[in-house]
């Protein structure tokens, strides 16, 4: 019987976000090979490095865990939605591109309402 000792010396990582749980975070970059998985969703070609990023994680560029949808809830994140590990900057862009898709298509839909309203009230 040897007093094992050393289960309180695991390897920290103080780059986990807290969103995701050790465990998943874990699996999801080693799934993404400790590599940015972004493929251009920031809104980066990513041309330089065959079409995805090239950050890798480390301490100048910790990466995140996060869901695949950017606009997905913090809740369906934790939830097993698809995940992705992202650098802060991709993580950051394909918000960004999101959001802004998202407005697009919501200023789509007024522009199809108007215009229904303008040709509905105007039948003469
Ligand atoms: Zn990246
Ligand atoms: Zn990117």
């Amino acid at each position: 019987m040897n007093g094992a000792s050393s289960a309180g010396s695991v390897a920290f990582d103080p780059f986990r976000p807290p969103m995701v749980g050790a465990e998943t975070w874990q699996s999801a970059m080693d799934a993404a090979g400790w590599r940015c998985e972004c493929t251009g969703q920031c809104g980066k070609g990513h041309g330089k490095t065959a079409g995805r990023c090239g950050i890798n994680h480390g301490t100048a560029h910790p990466l995140a865990v996060t869901a695949a949808d950017p606009t997905a809830s913090l809740h369906a994140a934790v939830t097993g939605a698809e995940l992705v590990a992202l650098c802060a900057g991709c993580q950051a862009g394909s918000k960004r591109a999101a959001t802004k898709a998202a407005e697009q298509a919501a200023a789509d839909r007024t522009d199809q309402l108007d215009l229904f309203d303008l040709t509905g009230g105007d039948a003469a």
